[in-house]
């Protein structure tokens, strides 16, 4: 099924610069820059063939009713936001009022002819490029993979130990302007500071490819049962043309190996990543020793926490690293998982590093609303006079030692001193 934009071409009244030709447009989003590495083939690439923009068409010049000293949008305050969109309806609008059928397509961007404002969402993306060549093009790849994503329904995407870091994960288009960018191949153009104007990449992460439907889902390795001990090869996450598994999902992480090659050119080595998904955002999870793109030795195995009380194993699965091969682009993940226990001990660095736990609304059994799931089958929960522990297997759950004492700050449970208390109170 095809996924096809349409690129409104729009200039603010009075301001009727054209700064390239119809088929550099056509070229850039749509069939028609089949093989230059654009955009056609960055959303075919990254969604495993989901994503196709073919029939994408460009539509205009159209001349708005508005000057461009008269926009308010760009900005991150809410005025700014709502101007934003209103330009976004103002520009569909004009385009209707032409004759375009914008119901057929699914999505629109529109593209001025100055770098005025970039932004993107659900409604449509917006982008401009005056031929300038003065700075990054908002127009680059780079920039309008992240729009159009965008559009998609996906949010930036982040690092978990980082969660206040809109642009954290370095590994991905849905963060903006990373060091990882790459030069285009085929847009080579320079600014006078020498930096590329039409940088690329990098690739979408596979949760974010999972959570939009657009991974070969025949392609991901999934745990069987409770208890495992498996030894992976994943091969490069978007070389759908290589046999072997693209990913590994344990629960809600999900396993990738990226290499130095085409979209991702500018990552600094193969690396595996792993990520979750959440909101709207995916969330990048370091290895054991904080190290985002994890190498050979990389885990994360809170039975290796420094201090540990007695090895104990998490219901949430082991992850290592155990082998890459740059050259047969194979990465060698071994994954085991043992069905949780009550621990001893509490890691106050797992998962993110965080000494607090989050607590949500947790939907197990009926005993309670307000908790947190910190394993497979074992969470702790806040409640009227204290604590819980509870584990689960099946549709039961179990209450450990009700109403001993987890200190709590509004819905956050501190994941150290739990430790402590439940070694006291709490005959493992
Ligand atoms: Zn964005």
């Amino acid at each position: 099924m095809a996924d096809p934009f349409a690129i409104l071409l729009i200039h603010f009244k009075g301001d009727t610069a054209q700064p390239f030709q119809r088929s550099w447009y056509e070229e850039l989003f749509s069939e028609k820059g089949k093989g230059q590495m654009l955009l056609y083939d960055w959303f075919l690439d990254v969604s495993h063939g989901r994503a196709d923009l073919t029939g994408t068409k460009v539509f205009g010049w159209y001349e708005l009713d508005l000057k461009m000293a008269d926009y308010t949008g760009s900005g991150a305050s809410p005025a700014a936001r709502q101007a934003q969109q209103d330009f976004l309806a103002l520009c569909k609008q004009k385009a209707r009022d032409e004759g375009v059928a914008l119901d057929d397509y699914r999505g629109v961007v529109v593209v001025l002819n100055t770098g005025r404002d970039l932004f993107g969402g659900p409604a449509g993306a917006v982008g401009g490029d005056d031929g300038q060549d003065l700075d990054v093009s908002g127009l680059s790849p780079a920039f309008m993979e992240q729009e159009m994503t965008h559009v998609f329904g996906l949010d930036h995407s982040k690092r978990a130990d980082m969660p206040d870091v809109e642009y954290g994960d370095w590994w991905d288009a849905m963060s903006n302007l990373t060091p990882y960018l790459t030069p285009s191949p085929t847009r080579t153009n320079r600014s006078v500071r020498g930096d590329a104007v039409y940088p690329i990449g990098p690739g979408l992460n596979a949760a974010n490819m999972l959570a939009l439907g657009w991974f070969d889902e025949t392609r991901l390795w999934k745990q069987s049962g409770e208890r495992f001990s498996e030894t992976v090869v994943l091969r490069p996450l978007h070389r759908l043309d290589l046999g072997g598994w693209l990913a590994a999902q344990l629960d809600d992480l999900v396993v990738e190996f990226r290499v130095p090659d085409r979209w991702d050119a500018g990552i600094p080595g193969p690396a595996v990543l792993v990520h979750y998904f959440e909101g709207k955002s995916s969330w990048q999870v370091a290895d054991g020793s904080g190290r985002l793109g994890w190498g050979v030795g990389s885990s994360l195995r809170p039975a290796d926490a420094p201090g540990d009380a007695g090895g104990v194993e998490f219901g949430y699965g082991d992850i290592t690293v155990t082998a890459i091969d740059p050259v047969g682009l194979t990465a060698t993940v071994q994954l085991d998982r043992s069905p949780a226990k009550v621990p001893q001990y509490f890691p106050e660095w797992w998962p993110t590093r965080k000494r607090w736990i989050e607590a949500g609304v947790v939907e197990i059994g009926s005993f309670f609303g307000t908790g947190v799931e910190i394993g497979v089958g074992l969470g702790v929960g806040v409640g009227g006079d204290g604590g819980v522990l509870f584990t689960t297997a099946g549709d039961e759950t179990v209450l450990h030692s009700p109403n001993f004492e987890i200190p709590k700050v509004g819905l956050r449970v501190d994941a150290a001193r739990l430790a402590v208390d439940l070694q006291q109170d709490f005959e493992i």
